[in-house]
């Protein structure tokens, strides 16, 4: 462990973005990102702010473009208990990227709900407050099969939002995307109940996939305007190496948009804060709001501060990565929280990924195909 771990305090006055990646940096001046006080920079000057945390690398849905069958089936190797990361090692870590900027947590998967006691977790990370005393954001992305169940327990354990996914409103849609007999209505009552018990707003992200589930977009778009909850589309994304994608297969923000626009006139909205993955957008007769997430054909890495723990605890900076650096064994070990914090914060440090920005150059380039992704249930969606 030779990685030094600064703190550099510079003059708010003088301040400006953090130069020197890895350290923590002070900055409070003119145009820095919301409520920064102190962070950490990676090499592109993009500071730690979400920490998104997979609970289980299981599900009980096998979407096509996500688990596909053939890949995780029976044989697959799922991690035994015992590589999981325990709710103590997970508040531990949490607690540890806190310190280096974090403000939002978010919990998935593989399938969240199915974690055990995934009430307890959440419970302890609503204690935990960002470095500017604020509670932090504990929020959770769920296919929702089992949320009518649980929704009233995640609210009492003090998870703050739900985001669920649904990628049709008909069954047959639904089963030929989630490759399950799950109904739709099911998912759909599991919305309700999130609604019900107070996630506001709830969202929902459907994944487009080009004839197979795009003549879904204006009907969709019809069932949740008027609810409250923000629908946002999605495009398919070369995550893993499992679900066979192509560029064919994506339909980009930018037809889906006009889709809805002649159906529902839309106006843009300024985003919610600086880095949101989504563009949103408001129905012209105030019905409420839908979003876009354009990964693939306008990629947003250059404000990307998303952190990702694996399962098994790896710590991994972007969705599209070959490898993490492990974080459980040093907790197993006994090593000091110091040296956890040097280590989280010289690999965000040496980050310099932006994948989706270079992704025509890395899939077009001869021999480039076999490159290893990490798959989305196990690193995090
Ligand atoms: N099981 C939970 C769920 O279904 O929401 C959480 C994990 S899932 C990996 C998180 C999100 O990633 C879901 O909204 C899913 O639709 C999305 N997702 C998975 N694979 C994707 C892909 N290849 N392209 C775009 N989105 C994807």
């Amino acid at each position: 462990m030779t990685e030094i771990f600064r703190i550099i305090t510079i003059p708010s006055s003088t301040a400006s973005v953090a130069q020197q990646s890895g350290t923590v940096q002070d900055y409070t001046g003119p145009g820095a990102p919301q409520g920064c006080g102190q962070f950490v920079v990676d090499a592109l000057q993009r500071p730690l702010r979400d920490l998104r945390i997979s609970v289980t690398d299981r599900c009980n849905l096998r979407c096509t473009y996500c688990m596909p069958r053939e890949a995780f089936d029976k044989e697959h190797a799922f991690l035994q208990r015992a590589d999981l990361l325990s709710f103590e090692e997970i508040e531990r870590l949490a607690r540890l990227f806190i310190q280096l900027g974090v403000q939002k947590i978010r919990l998935t998967g593989g399938e969240p709900l199915l974690r055990r006691g995934i009430e307890r977790i959440i419970e302890s990370l609503a204690k935990l407050n960002t470095r500017e005393g604020k509670p932090v954001e504990v929020a959770l992305t769920t296919n929702a099969v089992l949320l009518s169940q649980k929704a009233q327990s995640l609210k009492d354990a003090g998870l703050a939002r739900i985001t669920a996914s649904l990628d049709g409103l008909s069954d047959e849609t639904f089963r030929r995307m989630s490759d399950s007999d799950v109904s739709v209505k099911t998912v759909l009552d599991g919305i309700a109940a999130a609604q019900r018990v107070g996630l506001a707003p709830v969202k929902v992200n459907m994944v487009v996939k080009r004839g197979v589930n795009d003549h879904e977009i204006i009907p969709m778009a019809g069932h949740f305007r008027n609810s409250g909850v923000v629908l946002r589309f999605i495009e398919f994304m070369d995550v893993g190496c499992t679900n066979g994608w192509r560029m064919d297969d994506v339909v980009p923000a930018r037809e889906i948009l006009e889709q809805i626009n002649s159906y529902y006139p839309v106006r843009q909205v300024d985003p919610n804060y600086t880095g949101e993955v989504a563009e949103r957008w408001h129905y012209a007769d105030g019905s409420g709001e839908v979003g876009v997430i354009a990964s693939v054909t306008q990629a947003f890495c250059h404000e990307c501060t998303r952190a990702r723990l694996s399962t098994d605890g790896k710590l991994y900076t972007c969705l599209f990565a070959s490898g993490g650096t492990d974080l459980r064994g040093p907790v197993r070990l006994g090593m000091t929280d110091q040296v956890l914090t040097n280590l989280i914060a010289g690999h965000w440090g040496r980050r310099n990924d932006r994948y989706s920005q270079l992704r025509h150059a890395v899939t077009e380039a001869p021999g480039e195909k076999s490159r290893e992704k990490i798959e989305m249930s196990y690193i995090g969606g």
